[in-house]
């Protein structure tokens, strides 16, 4: 405890102690971390780790919780949350640079507002640039790689160092950052001229399209399974396997798979990890007997302990 009340003497950003995981997790699930800081510096980010790694307390950074499981046990250690307190932009013709905590849907209008196009895709992405890096998420066939120019991130040596779009290494939902211990800390996008009420059009109908799509009326974390399975050399959307194999609707305790998209597991109201877990590999268990396909998720579970993995490497199929 005393290891704790030394971080709160510190003047290292917002922290708060028995912090509910839920409330940062948009499936509203999660046990209580022992501490919680949002901080707003670098500086405060490097004092934060440096101090856990003495102290050996783990760590986890996160962004908005919109591709993350936590465990109804909680989190034993520190969240580091990079979100509103990180969240600085400037933008200098087609060049724009963002800390790593902006919402990403509020980057994009605020692009879209200076004439630029490159960030569209992103406007229904409900979470922060960072994560979105890490993930290198995006919608329509593209991915947020396309338009990076320089990543900034702190490595295992406490440097801040600069990363090439090449060095990240992207590829479809992957980049270098996941199988690293990079914190990335701020983003450069190269964007491209356009007309603004061409961009802002096509972000409206990207919105409604995703309206009519998704199940937005609960609480869930996008797509659990990765798009991109091929079954007798045919791509096969994992929500249409699972919807023809008769899934949609079906519940364990509080978690259900959407009646109206199959590939979202949705929070019904009182859902744990457990339950998400669950259904998760019951959904694995009954596409591998009927396609003899392994589907992979996206989604990354956080142990109360720190461990993170991809929610497949959670379970296995028996
Ligand atoms: C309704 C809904 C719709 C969605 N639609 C899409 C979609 O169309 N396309 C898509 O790609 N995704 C989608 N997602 C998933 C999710 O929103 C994205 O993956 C998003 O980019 C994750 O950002 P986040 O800030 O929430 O990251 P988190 O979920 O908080 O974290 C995700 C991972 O990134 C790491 N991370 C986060 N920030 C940092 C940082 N600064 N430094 C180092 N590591 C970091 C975390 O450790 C974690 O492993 C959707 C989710 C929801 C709920």
């Amino acid at each position: 405890m005393d290891k704790i009340n030394n971080l709160i003497n510190k003047n290292l950003g917002d922290i708060c102690l028995k912090e509910p995981l839920s409330k940062h997790s948009s499936w509203r699930i999660g046990g209580p971390a022992d501490v919680l800081i949002e901080p707003y510096t670098i500086e405060q980010i490097l004092e934060i780790i440096q101090y856990a790694n003495l102290m050996k307390i783990p760590t986890m950074v996160i962004g908005n919780g919109t591709n993350l499981l936590f465990s109804d046990e909680g989190f034993r250690g520190i969240i580091i949350k990079m979100g509103k307190n990180f969240s600085k932009y400037t933008i200098r013709g087609k060049k724009a640079c963002a800390e790593a905590g902006i919402w990403t849907p509020k980057f994009a209008k605020i692009l879209s507002d200076s004439g630029l196009s490159g960030l569209e895709h992103t406007i229904g992405i409900p979470g922060t640039l960072g994560g979105l890096i890490f993930m290198n998420g995006g919608s329509g066939g593209k991915c947020i790689g396309n338009v990076v120019k320089k990543v900034w991130a702190i490595d295992k040596n406490y440097d801040l160092i600069s990363l090439s779009q090449k060095e990240c290494d992207f590829s479809y939902r992957k980049s270098v950052f996941q199988d690293s211990d990079y914190i990335i800390c701020k983003i450069e996008l190269e964007c491209e001229f356009g007309e603004k009420e061409r961009i802002k059009s096509e972000m409206r109908k990207i919105l409604d399209n995703r309206k009519n799509k998704f199940p937005l009326n609960y609480p869930n974390c996008g797509s659990v399974f990765l798009s991109n399975p091929i079954v007798n050399d045919i791509f096969a959307p994992p929500g249409k396997l699972i919807e023809e194999a008769g899934l949609k609707g079906y519940q364990i305790g509080g978690a259900q798979i959407s009646e109206k998209h199959a590939n979202f597991i949705v929070n019904l109201g009182n859902a744990t990890a457990k339950d998400v877990i669950s259904i998760f590999q019951y959904i694995r268990k009954v596409v591998y007997q009927r396609y003899g396909l392994c589907l992979e998720s996206e989604v990354r579970y956080v142990g109360e302990l720190g461990s993170l993995r991809s929610l497949h490497e959670v379970g296995k199929i028996e």
